[in-house]
This record gives structure tokens, sequence and C-alpha cells, in this order.
């Protein structure tokens, strides 16, 4: 089962994440630290919290907040594996991702 190994590879539980729509009007300047192939993630911090960006399928963005930046790593990495699917479904290699794939964050 797939989400037994997800768990056992200690990657966050994706569908237990809590997504509030992006507000751009909140504090802080908002610094992006890694983007996904497609932009499908990304990888963010804002007054010293980090958080993870996605398109929320309507024109907007929604966000998923941490407390720590080793969490939110954790979970941009799982949503890129999850999105990598796509690509895999379709017979198409995924793209390097630098977080995902070794070099890990700056
Ligand atoms: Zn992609």
């Amino acid at each position: 089962m797939q989400t037994q190994n997800r768990a056992q590879q200690g990657e966050p539980e994706i569908a237990d994440l809590e997504w509030e729509p992006y507000n751009s009007a909140r504090g802080g300047t908002l610094r992006i630290a890694a983007t996904s192939c497609c932009g499908a993630v990304e990888l963010a911090s804002r007054a010293g919290q980090y958080l993870v960006l996605r398109p929320d399928g309507k024109g907007s963005y929604e966000e998923s907040r941490h407390a720590t930046r080793h969490k939110a790593a954790a979970t941009y990495i799982a949503l890129v594996h999850e999105h990598r699917r796509t690509h895999v479904d379709q017979g198409e290699r995924p793209e390097y991702d630098p977080l995902v794939d070794g070099l890990g964050m700056r």
C-alpha cells in the first residue's frame, strides 16, 4: 500500500496538511527557496516561518505553514514526488530538482 510505504520512509502525510489561501498582504517578505518543475510546488519562507505553496487551481495559491524548515522541506519533497507521478504516468521523465535529487537547500 502506497500510504504505508510513505509513512515508513518518514515522509509527512500530505492528506493531513492544512492548506489555507495564500495571502500576499500578510506581513513579511516572501522568499522562495525552491520551485518544482511546472511550478507545482514552492518552498518559501516569510518572517522566519517556512511554508509550502501550491496553485489552488483557481489562478491563486494556497499555503501550508510549518514551524521548521526541515518539516517544510519534507513536505515540499513529498509533494514533488506526488507531482512527478503525473509525469511518469504520461511516460515523461521528471525534471531534476536540486532539493529532491541531492544538492539540498542553501
Ligand atoms: Zn512537472
